[in-house]
C-alpha cells in the first residue's frame, strides 16, 4: 500500500471511527456543509423541502388523474445489481435517452411483496403507487439497484472493438472495424505478429477427435470454450450457440467460484443432481429460521426479497430466526431485541454444528419420525405427509462390491431392479417401497443376495453411524458453539418442528463445501418441512421457458449439431469409464489416483475448465469466447496462477471477451467486444428460488445502447456479435430461414429483436394466454417504442400480447398461486435422500475411497484426501480468513459512485482478543497473509466476529473496471484509483499443495467449488 495512502488512513481510523467517517465520506461531507451555507451542494436550491431533487416522474392530482412528467415514462426493467435480478422500474427520459432514478417494478415479486394481478392496467397500477396509499404497495429496489444506473453513462465503458496491441495484458488496444474483428477471429492468421493462431473456422472440426487415444473426449471442435457470467437473461440464446451451431461441449459460468458448493449438496438433499434444485423458507408463514452460511438483509438470494420478508416477519409476525456466521450480520436487528439471535462459529465449520445437531435431534426425539417413516409416495399421500424421503431405504454395505446403492427386489430374486425394498415394521418382512405404509427407521441386518450374506443398513441409520461417530462436545469443540447453544439450538427446532426451516447458501463454499451443505439440508429432511407451508419452499421457477414455446421453436433449428465428448473440467462423468483407468487396469497398474480430480456429478465447472486446458488434461483449449465472466476476481487464488499463465498466449491462443467493462479476467483477451448493459437490451429470466409464484422477468431495451450502431441498424452487443460470427462461419441457426414458428413457417435471425421478441410471443402465449396490452399500458411504460419493430417481427395476434409481457416486466402468476392449503403449490416430488446412491456409489477420482452418501464430517481437505492443517498447521497459521458480502457492494458495483460514496472500502475484521495478541490497533494497517499470497489492508477491531477469523467483504480490491490506466490507439482510458480501493480477498488464495502434475487452487475436494472459506492466515501490523 501507498505509504501516504496508509498514514492518512491510520490517523483517519485512530481517531475513533469519526476520522475514518470523515475521510471515507469527505466529498459528500463538504458537500453537504457547502450546501448547508449556500443551498444544496452550492448550488442555488430549486425547492425548499426537496431541494434540487428530481420532479416526481408523475402525480396523482386532486381528481385522482395520473399524469406523467413531460418527456419521461417509467418502463420496467431487470436488475443486474446482483444475481436476485429483481425486476425494476426505470424513470427514462426520453428526450436524453437518459434513465434518471431506479425503484421496483409494481407487478414483480421480487420487488414487492404482495404485487397486484397482472392484468391489472398499468395506470391503476402507478396510480397506486402515489401518496399514502403507495406505501401498501411500494416496490422498491435495494441501494446497489437503485445505484447502478450510473453506469450507463460511465467514463469506464467499453464501446468500441478493441484488439490489443501489445502484449497479453499489457493493456495497449487499438480499435478495429467489426469486418476486421470477424474476419481476424473465425479465419486466424499471425494476428499479433506472434506467429500463427487458428481462427474459429479450424478449430470448428466435428469429425476429428480431438485425442485419438481418448476417443471418449469428443471432437477437436471442444476446444472452444464459452462462458457466460451466468444466465442474466440471455444464457439461451448464448448456449445455441456454443453447443448446437458451434458444436463444442464446453460451456461455463460463474456457480463454480459463487455458490456451487451449496447447490450441489442441496442437490444431492433433494435428489437433483442435474439442476441442483433448493429451497428457500416460505419466509411468510414459518416460524422459526435457522441460518447457516447465509445471512438475509445482507446478502443471500432472493437478497431484496428476503430481506423485506424477514424484517417483515420479525416486526409484524412470529418470526424467529438464529443467523450462524462468523461475523456480526446485518440480519440482526436491535429494533427487535429477542427475535434474532447471532451465534458466532469458527469458519469452515457448519458441518460440525449441522452434525452435532442431527446426533441432538436423533438422541432428543426430534426427528420428525412419522414423516421419515413413509418410504414412498403411496405412503406419504395415505400419511398426508408433504414429501417423502428415502430414510427408509436399504442401503447395501461394503464388502458388496455395489455398496451404497440401495436393495432392490431382483437382488432377492424377488422382481426387478427398480423396485426399492424397505421393512415392513409389523412383522420385519423385506417389502416393496411402494407398499403404502410406514416402514421401519432403523435397520441394521442381513439379507442374502445371491446367496451370500449382505449387511443393509436403512439410510436413517447410516446417517445416525455417521452423526454419532462424534460427540457433542467434539463438535464443539471443532466449531466453536458452546454445548449448550447447540442443545438450545436443537430445542428450537425440534419444538417449531415442520415450521422450522434451515436456509443456507454461499457461505458454505469451503474446504468441504459439499458435505457441509449436505449435513445443513439435511436437517431440514429431518423435520419433515419439505414442500410444508411455511417449511422448505421450492421455488415456483419460470412461468414457461421462453426458448421452445407454443409459437416459436428458437432452440430447435435445421442443422443444429449436439455437443459430444468429455466436458474439460472432468464432471458429469466417471473415471472409472475413462479410457486412462481403462488403460491403467488393463497394465495392471494401480488406477487410482488420476491425474487430477474428476468431478462425477457436478456441473461443468469454471474452477476446473482453465487449468485443466493449461495442463492438457483431458485436452488443450485454442479459443475462449467469454461473456461477462471475470473468473481471475471471482476464483480465490486464480489472479496468481491462472493469470499468469493466461499472460502465455501458447496456453490459450485466441481469447475474445464481450463485456461492458475491462474486468480483470477481460484485461487479457485479444479482443474485446463491447456489450450492451443491462438497460439496454433484452433477456428473460426466473426467479432463483424463493418466490412460490411462478415467474419470468422480460426485460427490453428501455434507452438506446451506447454501443456501435451496425450497417444493419442492429447495436453491437453480445447477440450482434454472435449472431455476425454464426453467419460469417455459415453456422447453422443464424440468417435467413434459422426459426421456425408454430405453423413450420421459417423466420430469419438477422438481430437479437428476432429471438427475443419471438421468446416473448411465447412467454405470452404460454397456458393461458395473455390479454392484450392496451395503448395507454404501452405508452405509460414506452413498451410503445418496440411496437414498429414488434409489427414487424410477429404474427398480428401476437404483438399486442407480446406489448402485454413488455408492459409489465415479464409474466406472473397470481399471488395466492404460491400455495395449495397447507401445502406450496410447487412441490418437488423426488424421494428426498437421507442417503443419496449416486454419491454413495461414487468413488473419489485421487484417493480411490467410496464416498458417503449421507452427511458426514470431513474436516477440510486437499484433493489427495489430507487435511488442510496437515500442511498448514494452527501455530503457524493461527487464523482462518472467511469471506461475507455487502448489502451495498457487488463483485461489479464497484464503479457506481453513489454506493463508494457511502461504503468507499472495505476495512479488515479482526476480534479484538487476536487483535491483542498481534499487537494490532483499530484503524491500524495490517497485513494478511496465507500461504497463497498476502494483502494489506485497514483493521476493524470489533467484538462482532468469532475469535480466530479474519473477515473479508467481497467486492473490493479490483485491479480493473477503471481502476487501471489502459492506452487506446495510443491515448489513455480515465481511471480513478478509488475503483482500487479496499481488498480482494481472492488474492489470499490457496495452490492445492497436492496437485502436483495438472495444478490448481484449492477446489472442494468433491464438488470441485472454490474455496474462500477457512484460508488459513497470519496477521500483522505494518
Ligand atoms: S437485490 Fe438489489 S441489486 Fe440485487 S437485483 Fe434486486 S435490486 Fe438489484
Amino acid at each position: 500500500m501507498d505509504k501516504k495512502r496508509r498514514a492518512l488512513l491510520q490517523a483517519g481510523m485512530i481517531a475513533g471511527g469519526t476520522g475514518a467517517f470523515a475521510l471515507g465520506y469527505a466529498t459528500p461531507v463538504s458537500k453537504a456543509v457547502n450546501g448547508i451555507l449556500n443551498g444544496t451542494s452550492g448550488v442555488p436550491a430549486n425547492d425548499r423541502i426537496a431541494g434540487n431533487a428530481l420532479a416526481p416522474e408523475f402525480m396523482v392530482d386532486a381528481a385522482g388523474t395520473l399524469v406523467m412528467a413531460e418527456n419521461q415514462v417509467v418502463s420496467p426493467v431487470q436488475c443486474f445489481g446482483c444475481w436476485t435480478q429483481c425486476g425494476l422500474r426505470a424513470r427514462v427520459d426520453t428526450a436524453s435517452n437518459r434513465v434518471l432514478r431506479i425503484a421496483g417494478n409494481p407487478y414483480h415479486p421480487l420487488s414487492n411483496l404482495k404485487p397486484p394481478a397482472q392484468e391489472t392496467p398499468v395506470r391503476e397500477v402507478y396510480t397506486g403507487l402515489a401518496g399514502e396509499a403507495g406505501l401498501d404497495q411500494r416496490s422498491t429496489a435495494c441501494a446497489r439497484g437503485a445505484a447502478l444506473a450510473e453506469q450507463l453513462q460511465s467514463p469506464y465503458r467499453v464501446t468500441q472493438i478493441l484488439k490489443r496491441a501489445g502484449k497479453r495484458g499489457e493493456g495497449k488496444w487499438q480499435t478495429i472495424s467489426f469486418e476486421q474483428l470477424l474476419q481476424d477471429i473465425t479465419e486466424g492468421g499471425d494476428l499479433f505478429g506472434e506467429g500463427h493462431v487458428d481462427g474459429l473456422n479450424a478449430i470448428r472440426d466435428l469429425d476429428t477427435p480431438v485425442d485419438t487415444g481418448n476417443p471418449e473426449f469428443g471432437p477437436k471442435a471442444n476446444q472452444l470454450l464459452v462462458t457466460n457470467a451466468g444466465d442474466e437473461g440471455r444464457d439461451s440464446f448464448l448456449k445455441r450457440f456454443a453447443f448446437n451451431s458451434f458444436g463444442t461441449r464446453n460451456f461455463g459460468h460463474h456457480g463454480g467460484y459463487c455458490g456451487f458448493g451449496f447447490r450441489a449438496g442441496a442437490g444431492a438433499v433433494f435428489n437433483d443432481l442435474k439442476k441442483f434444485a433448493h429451497g428457500k423458507p416460505d419466509w411468510e408463514h414459518t416460524d422459526f429460521v435457522l441460518c447457516i452460511g447465509t445471512s438475509p438483509a445482507q446478502a443471500g438470494n432472493p437478497f431484496k426479497r428476503q430481506g423485506r420478508q424477514l424484517a417483515a416477519g420479525r416486526s409484524d409476525g412470529g418470526l424467529d430466526y438464529v443467523v450462524v456466521a462468523p461475523t456480526l450480520p446485518n440480519s440482526i436487528s436491535r429494533l427487535n431485541d429477542g427475535r434474532g439471535r447471532w451465534v458466532p462459529i469458527k469458519p469452515a465449520t457448519d458441518d460440525a454444528l449441522a452434525l452435532a445437531l442431527i446426533r441432538w435431534l436423533m438422541e432428543n426425539d426430534g426427528i420428525n419420525a412419522d414423516y421419515l417413516a413413509q418410504p414412498g409416495p403411496e405412503a406419504q399421500a395415505k400419511a398426508g405427509q408433504p414429501s417423502y424421503s428415502n430414510a427408509t431405504h436399504l442401503v447395501l454395505q461394503a464388502p458388496h462390491p455395489e455398496a451404497g446403492r440401495f436393495l432392490t427386489a431382483a437382488d432377492l430374486n424377488q422382481g426387478d431392479a427398480d423396485t426399492l425394498l424397505v421393512v415392513d415394521p409389523q412383522n420385519g418382512e423385506l417389502v416393496a417401497q411402494s407398499h403404502g405404509r410406514a416402514a421401519a427407521l432403523w435397520v441394521n441386518r442381513e439379507v442374502r443376495v445371491n446367496n451370500q450374506p449382505v449387511r443393509v443398513k436403512s439410510a436413517l441409520q447410516c446417517l445416525r453411524e455417521s452423526a454419532f461417530a462424534h460427540s457433542l462436545d467434539d463438535y464443539s469443540a471443532r466449531c466453536g458453539v458452546p454445548v449448550n447453544i447447540i442443545e438450545g439450538l436443537g430445542r428450537e427446532l425440534k419444538r417449531h418442528g415442520p415450521n422450522a426451516v434451515i436456509d443456507a447458501h454461499g457461505g458454505m463454499m469451503s474446504g468441504n463445501a459439499f458435505y457441509t451443505a449436505m449435513a445443513v439440508m439435511t436437517l431440514n429432511t429431518l423435520l419433515g418441512n419439505v414442500n410444508a407451508k411455511g417449511g422448505l419452499a421450492l421455488g415456483a421457477g419460470g412461468v414457461a421457458a421462453v426458448e421452445n414455446g407454443p409459437r416459436y421453436h428458437l432452440a430447435e433449428f435445421d442443422g443444429m449439431v449436439a455437443p459430444k465428448g468429455l466436458f474439460l473440467s472432468r464432471n458429469r462423468f466417471a473415471y472409472e469409464n475413462s479410457s486412462e483407468y481403462q488403460r491403467k487396469v488393463a497394465a495392471g497398474d494401480a488406477p487410482y489416483p488420476s491425474r487430477a480430480p474428476w468431478f462425477s456429478f457436478s456441473s461443468p465447472l469454471l474452477t476446473e475448465h482453465l487449468a485443466a486446458a493449461f495442463a492438457g488434461y483431458p485436452y488443450r483449449l485454442k479459443a475462449w469466447i467469454s461473456h461477462m465472466t471475470n473468473p481471475l476476481y471471482g476464483i480465490s487464488g486464480a489472479q496468481a496462477f491462472l493469470g499468469e499463465k493466461l499472460k502465455d498466449p501458447k496456453n490459450l491462443p485466441l481469447f475474445i471477451a464481450v463485456d461492458g467493462f475491462i474486468n480483470e479476467t477481460t484485461a487479457l483477451a485479444d479482443y474485446i467486444v463491447p456489450d450492451t448493459l443491462t438497460y439496454e437490451s433484452y433477456g428473460f429470466t426466473k426467479p432463483w428460488s424463493g418466490v412460490p409464484q411462478a415467474t419470468t422477468t422480460a426485460r427490453w431495451p428501455v434507452v438506446t445502447p451506447a454501443t456501435p450502431r451496425l450497417a444493419n441498424g442492429d447495436y453491437l452487443g453480445l447477440e450482434a456479435f454472435i449472431i455476425n460470427l454464426g453467419k460469417t462461419m455459415g453456422l447453422p441457426g443464424y440468417g435467413d430461414n434459422a426459426i421456425r414458428d408454430h405453423q413450420g413457417r421459417l423466420h430469419g435471425l438477422h438481430t437479437g429483436a428476432d429471438f427475443y421478441l419471438r421468446a416473448a410471443a411465447n412467454l405470452a402465449f404460454a397456458g393461458t394466454p395473455v390479454p392484450d396490452a392496451s395503448a395507454d399500458d404501452l405508452v405509460l411504460t414506452n413498451a410503445a417504442r418496440l411496437m414498429p419493430l414488434i409489427d414487424n417481427t410477429l404474427a398480428p395476434d401476437e404483438r399486442r400480447k407480446a406489448g402485454f409481457v413488455f408492459s409489465r416486466g415479464g409474466r406472473f402468476a397470481p399471488f395466492e398461486s404460491g400455495w395449495q392449503g397447507e401445502l406450496m403449490n410447487k412441490r418437488t416430488k423426488e424421494s428426498l435422500c437421507i442417503w443419496n446412491p449416486t454419491i454413495g456409489t461414487s468413488i473419489h477420482s485421487m484417493t480411490g475411497e467410496r464416498l458417503s452418501g449421507c452427511a458426514a464430517l470431513y474436516e477440510p481437505r486437499f484433493a489427495d484426501g489430507s487435511p488442510m492443517r496437515a500442511h498448514y498447521p494452527e501455530q503457524e497459521w493461527p487464523l482462518l480468513v472467511t469471506s461475507y458480502k455487502s448489502h451495498l457492494m457487488s463483485s461489479s458495483s464497484i464503479g457506481a459512485e453513489r454506493l463508494r460514496m457511502i461504503h468507499p472500502e472495505n476495512p479488515v475484521s479482526i476480534h479484538r482478543k487476536d487483535a491483542e495478541r498481534a499487537g494490532i490497533q483499530h484503524g491500524q494497517a495490517v497485513r494478511i497473509t496465507t500461504p497463497g499470497g498476502s494483502v494489506e489492508g485497514i483493521a476493524l477491531v470489533r467484538d462482532g466476529i468469532v475469535e480466530g477469523a479474519v473477515a473479508i467483504e467481497h467486492g473490493y480490491g479490483h485491479t480493473e473496471l477503471g481502476a487501471r490506466e489502459h492506452m487506446i490507439n495510443g491515448k489513455p482510458t480515465p481511471t480513478n484509483p478509488r475503483l482500487g480501493a479496499g481488498v480482494n480477498q481472492n488474492e489470499l488464495g490457496l495452490m492445492d499443495p497436492t496437485r502436483q502434475d495438472v495444478a490448481n487452487v484449492w477446489l472442494d475436494w468433491t464438488s470441485g467449488a472454490a474455496v474462500r472459506q477457512g484460508l488459513p492466515a497470519k496477521i500483522e501490523a505494518v
